[in-house]
């Protein structure tokens, strides 16, 4: 499903949402003359034209990029196609894993695909079955970090991705139970793509919020969710990442630099 803010007949950004987006940087700067961003892509696994597309832009503006993977979902030969990017890319992105199977297991209450229904030992196989697979096709590439789908996960979840290695986890802002020491926090402060406003207007307003408020924290955090996109979802991409890239002030990096 497409978010409202993407869903007006025009493929040009209006010089109000431009304008709207300068002022919202403007203002989080006020507070924090030297922020720093996060890109983080979910769903990744499946070469296609969104994927390719979201990948030129991060390289066009040379802008760093972290990408959840979902283990099951990738194999060599898909990662051979999308090679030319990590070549390209080398330091620019950051390979990450994205739940096992991107599968809800809840019966009720929200999506989980590692929510509190789950045995110990299920998680604990497919935490370290997932760890394996991204190990073995993407080599050194792998960065030991973990976004659950739905962007939650249970308190044990986190126990056994600690035990296992991984140095720090990602979800919304707000997110609880908070992660056991010694794994590190990493949350979203910004959706661009799975907005839930029912007009173009409320979500605008949220979205801009969001920036001038992530903008406060650490890292603000910027989620994507490329088979979410269209045409006018791209072009905010773009705008997005020439305000961040002419900003020369703004730091954008990726969980590499975190952990
Ligand atoms: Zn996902």
């Amino acid at each position: 499903m497409i978010s409202s803010i993407y869903q007006s007949s025009d493929t040009v950004l209006t010089p109000m949402i431009r304008q709207s987006l300068a002022s919202c940087i403007e203002d989080g700067l006020v507070l924090n003359n030297r922020p720093k961003f996060f890109f983080r892509a979910d769903d990744i696994g499946v070469p296609s034209k969104n994927y390719s597309r979201m990948m030129a832009l991060f390289l066009k503006y040379e802008i760093p990029l972290c990408l959840a993977v979902v283990p099951t979902w990738l194999t060599r030969k898909r990662w051979e196609a999308m090679n030319d990017f990590v070549k390209k890319g080398q330091n620019l992105f950051c390979w990450h894993m994205h739940g096992y199977r991107h599968m809800n297991y809840e019966v009720q209450g929200k999506k989980q695909e590692f929510g509190p229904i789950r045995s110990s030992t299920a998680v604990f196989n497919d935490i370290s079955r997932g760890r394996k697979t991204l190990q073995s096709i993407l080599g050194d590439k792998f960065t030991p970090i973990f976004t659950p789908p739905w962007n939650r996960c249970s308190l044990e979840t986190m126990q056994v991705l600690k035990e296992i290695g991984f140095k720090g986890i990602s979800r919304s802002y707000g997110s609880l139970p908070l992660p056991p020491a010694g794994l590190e926090d990493f949350p979203i402060h910004v959706d661009l793509h799975t907005r839930k406003e029912k007009t173009a207007e409320q979500g605008w307003q949220k979205l801009f919020k969001e920036i001038t408020r992530g903008m406060q924290f650490p890292a603000c955090g910027i989620m994507i969710h490329h088979m979410r996109m269209n045409e006018q979802a791209f072009v905010f991409l773009k705008y997005l990442l020439e305000c961040l890239a002419a900003h020369k002030q703004a730091r954008i990096i990726t969980f590499n630099h975190l952990i």
